[in-house]
């Protein structure tokens, strides 16, 4: 029988947990146990329920394009508890110069694809638009190094486009800023555009049209597109609920914090905070990359050494329910971003009601606001009646909202998001050198290769895989 150990109880480990599971009762020769610090299980994904209204005190929904959580999802038999994001009121604001504006039809993450909506947009200056149009006779061009997505944007449309949409846009997905992220580890579908096509808007258009005649081949049912985003019904705490049902009780050490892992001569010896010791063949370390630092700190000092090298930022979000009849303007749209040069210190502000109109009664209005980051990590220190006070006074400027909320509550996520800075897939090749070293050591979660919840899922799915010595296969389980 072999013995496994994961420890961590976010999605990543979850995930991890479930697919050893799920080969257990297929008859696969394995037991499991997971270890997690905290008395509950899903780490930063959380919901909850105040007066009707779902609030995700972490993340509230996934990339439908990823595939990796909806197919947990499938496996977990929840399939049809999945909703998709109410894409007909997309539209997401920016604030320029204190004036909420949106981003133009056409725009692909940050790059433009259509002309007249960009040439008529208040977002950006004559001489950005200028540069935009000049932007497609760029020639291909391809590095050997890295840079930040800042550098890499600046050259294709200008500091414009990095202050007013890069940066606010990957400081939503990463809470980093785009001047420290690396461009290939965060943007490698445009690094990818540049060699081949030079133009980024050129590139797009490419992949626009070939998605077109994708679509026009598909069955009619599928013509409408998939939603940008997807997640639960109930709540993303839904899957974390979902997945903990399947496992086995006797697997689970919740609020049992994991010392150091040892190397021995057949597998590792695994020390508990608490004290005590328990030995497995096998250990996934699905935690944070500082925390895996730390657990190998004896084990594997020089990979150690790098996962500790890999930063983290911190982030608060606020949920803030109100009734409709308290805005004289009804918010339009899933919500707007803040760039860092309008000196606020939200970073955005979401209409949960828009985005997702089962998550608020038809009477209420929900919504979430982020703060923190990499350039405001004090934020976190702040008593929650000064974020509170903060995030209403900004409300007021912003959307004219000056209406006291029916209620609120205010979430501390501290060293939460991997920030993937310049050089961060050199970092993570070396991490997987060195921990090729360690036989029988698999690492998951949101510092290597992708932070959103899909990404996880698949980063503890493969550890599960590796663990069993075997690629899992894809289909549904046979019941147990
Ligand atoms: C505020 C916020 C909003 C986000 N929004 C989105 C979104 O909308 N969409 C999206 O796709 N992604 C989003 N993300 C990113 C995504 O949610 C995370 O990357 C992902 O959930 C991380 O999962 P994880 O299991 O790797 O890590 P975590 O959830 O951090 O779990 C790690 C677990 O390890 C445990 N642990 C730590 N140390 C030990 C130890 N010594 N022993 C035992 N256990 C330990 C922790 O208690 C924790 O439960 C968001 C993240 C945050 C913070």
């Amino acid at each position: 029988m072999k013995r496994i150990a994961i420890i961590g109880g976010g999605i990543s480990g979850l995930a991890a947990a479930f697919y050893l599971e799920r080969e257990r009762r297929r008859g696969a020769e394995v037991e499991y146990t997971l270890f997690e610090s905290a008395p509950r299980l899903g780490g930063v994904m959380w919901s909850d329920r105040v007066e009707g209204c779902l609030i995700e005190a972490g993340p509230d929904s996934f990339l439908t394009e990823k595939p990796w959580a909806n197919t947990l999802c499938r496996d977990l038999g929840i399939e049809d508890q999945i909703v998709g994001s109410n894409d007909d009121a997309r539209k997401t604001f920016i604030l320029v110069k204190g004036r909420l504006v949106p981003m133009p039809d056409g725009l692909m993450f940050m790059v433009p694809t259509k002309l007249l909506p960009t040439a008529f947009t208040s977002l950006f200056t004559w001489g950005t638009k200028l540069r935009m149009a000049g932007e497609l006779m760029s020639r291909p061009r391809t590095t050997d190094g890295d840079e930040s997505a800042a550098e890499f944007v600046a050259r294709h449309y200008g500091e414009e486009v990095v202050d007013r949409l890069a940066d606010p846009l990957l400081s939503g997905v990463y809470g980093g800023d785009a001047a420290s992220l690396s461009v290939k580890a965060v943007l490698p579908r445009f690094v990818e555009m540049e060699s081949r096509y030079g133009s980024l808007s050129r590139g797009m258009l490419h992949a626009r049209s070939r998605m077109k005649a994708a679509m026009a081949q598909a069955p009619a049912s599928e013509r409408r597109g998939k939603p940008l985003f997807s997640s639960m019904k109930d709540g993303m705490q839904q899957l974390v609920d979902a997945v903990a049902a399947q496992l086995s009780p006797q697997a689970l050490r919740l609020s049992t914090p994991v010392r150091a892992l040892q190397p021995r001569d057949d597998g590792w010896l695994l020390l508990k905070q608490g004290g005590g010791s328990e030995t497995f063949d096998h250990v996934i370390a699905a935690t944070p990359a500082y925390v895996a630092a730390a657990l190998l700190q004896e084990a594997g000092p020089r990979l150690a050494g790098i996962l500790n090298g890999i930063p983290y930022s911190s982030s608060v979000t606020v949920a803030l329910g109100y009734d409709a009849g308290q805005f004289a303007r009804q918010p339009e749209g899933f919500g707007f971003l803040v760039p860092w040069s309008e000196k606020k210190r939200m970073r955005a502000c979401t209409y949960v009601h828009n985005k997702f109109p089962h998550r608020a009664p038809p009477e209420k209005r929900l919504l979430r606001v982020f703060l923190g980051g990499t350039r405001d990590q004090d934020v976190l220190s702040l008593a929650d009646a000064d974020i509170l006070a903060t995030v209403c006074r900004e409300l007021e400027e912003i959307i004219g909202l000056h209406a006291e909320p029916r209620f609120t509550r205010v979430y501390r996520w501290n060293r939460a998001m991997a920030q993937y800075s310049v050089g961060h897939l050199q970092r993570v090749a070396e991490v997987e050198g060195l921990r090729r070293e360690l036989p029988g050591l698999s690492l998951a979660g949101n510092a290597y290769k992708g932070i959103g919840v899909p990404d996880c899922v698949r980063t503890g799915r493969d550890a599960a895989a590796e663990a069993l010595g075997a690629p899992l296969p894809a289909e549904a389980p046979a019941s147990r």
